[in-house]
């Protein structure tokens, strides 16, 4: 096995690399000939990453990486479905990466309509609706933070904000996929993985930590 980064080294990396891209001082690392050629026969990812398919959350650009960085899966909302915990299952028991990232954002389109369909009890159609169901589990048990009516004015506001949605949907998705999966709870337990949950800041381009499970400590 190549050298390969210990969870907190990993994670350390990614935090400088959105550092960077805060900052707008890019290295685009792995992104030329050379680095292409080099993982042409072999791939050797440093993290899983696992985040909204939102077009403004591309997860090389935002920690400024390139190919072969980073084992990428992406639903809308970061939804989990078996397809997905297979897909994050290979990136850290056949590759071998020693961290998960679950990146959430502000403003999920996918949490906000999950959140306007406990509200209103309509839901979207078409498939577009098994995303959202896989959202409600997350915010189901939060106040709802359009019933605004239902609370007496006087008293301490209680309900949730979206960005509280978010946050619980990515604490959600956090304990989902150690829970449903033997091979990353088992990695997390031995020391060999991490998973980390993110918020992604659209405006300010920066990644916030939420949840943590395993060594991310140096
Ligand atoms: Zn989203």
């Amino acid at each position: 096995m190549p050298n390969r980064p210990t969870p907190a080294q990993a994670w350390t990396s990614l935090l400088e690399g959105n550092d960077r891209f805060v900052r707008g001082e890019m290295q685009h690392p792995s992104q030329d000939a050379a680095r292409r050629a080099d993982v042409s026969t072999n791939q050797d990812p440093f993290a899983v990453v696992f985040g909204c398919s939102d077009s403004r959350v591309a997860a090389e650009i935002i920690f400024d990486r390139g190919l072969g960085d980073l084992f990428v899966v992406r639903t809308a909302g970061h939804v989990v479905d078996t397809t997905v915990i297979g897909s994050i299952e290979y990136g850290v028991d056949i590759l071998h990466a020693p961290l998960v990232i679950v990146l959430g954002h502000d403003s999920c389109g996918a949490v906000g309509a999950a959140a306007d369909a406990l509200a209103t009890g309509r839901m979207p159609s078409g498939f577009v609706r098994a995303v959202v169901d896989r959202v409600i589990p997350s915010i189901v048990a939060l106040p709802d933070p359009t019933d605004e009516g239902a609370h007496d004015p006087t008293a301490p506001r209680l309900a949730p904000s979206a960005a509280d949605l978010g946050r619980e949907h990515v604490r959600h998705t956090v304990r989902m996929l150690q829970s449903y999966s033997a091979g990353l709870s088992t990695a997390v337990a031995e020391g060999r993985c991490a998973i980390v949950g993110l918020e992604y800041a659209l405006a300010e381009g920066r990644v916030r930590l939420v949840e943590a499970r395993g060594p991310i400590e140096a």
